[in-house]
């Protein structure tokens, strides 16, 4: 490392996009079967038939996670899912799976064990192999990274870059509710930390720790979109926000939206939480993180084929860029997307 600090610059003035812009800007591609590189949720690779589909995710305690609320068990399966969320964001099959781990002396080998149940657990509810790793220990803490391949038909793919004005846009499921899970989980360390002996209180609370502690991928969903002959014209999952990730669609697709508040889906657990910790349930949706839902776009005209789906929820539509991206408010507002997500690389 260079001695000048003066000439050093800090990382976090460039926050966790910068920096990966300042990684790849220089990478050069070999071949020709690298369909897709560096800036989707997976890369692609054509073998002739299929692609191949990789992602890679890496959890770092005291960053991704803190072990005083995580069970270890439950931390094994998260490490597998984020992964595979990304595969099915291709709209792709997970196939195998790769797990790196680093370990620091306060583990015992039942904690290891733990860990590994839940990745068992996960390789089996989601029918994917674990064919290998890396095992090393740690200085400071636990690190699990994990490699998902999967595969799926070159025309199936979705990509973040091919939304089309005028398709409709979709998130699946319900959003916000694993953000406020983390608040719950957070306002309860706090009171034991700060009362002695006092119990978290965590009775009644279960949908939000749930999608915090033990997220899905949607796999049902890429199903239930074969099953109704519906391919996305763009796709990506929803790990950092929900105004994070259409941005995301905008700009690689080079495109504007429009959506509409009334149309966010949001769990009644998720707004009862916000509620009791003052908080706006619209900026957990927008804003949170670790949903692992699904955002698409479709053609209007497959618009009839979702539209009863209880699973899927049309938001809003894409428009011409010159439009940017928007949200209508319950009050007729129209307020611009920011990406707030979860720049942990950069201070607030
Ligand atoms: P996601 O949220 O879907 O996991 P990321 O925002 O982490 O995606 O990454 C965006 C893109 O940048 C992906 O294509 C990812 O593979 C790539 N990427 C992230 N970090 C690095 C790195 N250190 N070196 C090379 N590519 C990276
Ligand atoms: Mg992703």
């Amino acid at each position: 490392m260079s001695e000048n600090k003066n000439k050093l610059r800090n990382i976090s003035e460039l926050g966790e996009f910068g920096l990966i812009d300042l990684i790849t800007k220089n990478v050069t591609i070999h071949h020709k079967n690298t369909v897709m590189g560096i800036g989707d949720d997976a890369a692609i690779i054509d073998n002739g038939k299929l692609c191949s589909v990789v992602t890679t995710d890496l959890l770092v305690e005291g960053i991704h996670f803190n072990l005083i609320y995580t069970p270890l068990k439950h931390l094994g399966y998260k490490a597998v899912v984020v992964n595979l969320s990304d595969v099915y964001a291709m709209n792709a099959t997970p196939k195998q799976i790769t797990v790196s781990i680093a370990i620091s002396g306060k583990f015992a080998v039942e904690h290891i064990e733990e860990i590994y149940e839940g990745i068992n657990l996960a390789c089996k509810h989601y029918n994917v192999d674990l064919v290998g790793g890396d095992t090393s220990s740690s200085m400071t803490g636990l690190a699990i990274s994990v490699t998902a391949i999967g595969e799926a038909k070159k025309e199936d793919i979705a990509y973040r870059s091919t939304a089309n004005k005028n398709d409709i846009l979709c998130v699946t499921g319900d959003l916000g509710a694993a953000y406020m899970g983390l608040q719950l989980l957070e306002r309860e360390k706090e009171i034991f930390k700060s009362t002695d002996g006092a119990q978290p209180k965590l009775d009644g609370y279960d949908y939000i720790l749930e999608r915090q502690l033990k997220p899905e991928a949607r796999k049902d969903v890429i199903e239930l979109l074969k099953e109704l002959k519906v391919k996305p014209t763009s796709m990506i999952d929803i790990s950092d926000g929900l105004s994070s990730e259409i941005l995301h669609i905008c700009k690689k697709s080079d495109v504007g939206c429009k959506i509409f508040q009334e149309k966010i889906p949001i769990d009644q657990n998720t707004e009862q939480m916000a509620k009791e910790l003052n908080m706006e349930p619209l900026i957990a949706a927008l804003n949170g993180g670790e949903d692992y839902e699904l955002l698409f776009t479709i053609d209007i005209n497959d618009l009839d084929k979702i539209k009863d789906q209880p699973m899927i929820h049309a938001i809003g539509h894409i428009a011409d860029k010159e439009h940017g991206a928007v949200m209508i408010t319950n009050a007729g507002q129209s307020i611009t997307l920011e990406a707030q997500g979860w720049n942990q690389m950069k201070e607030e």
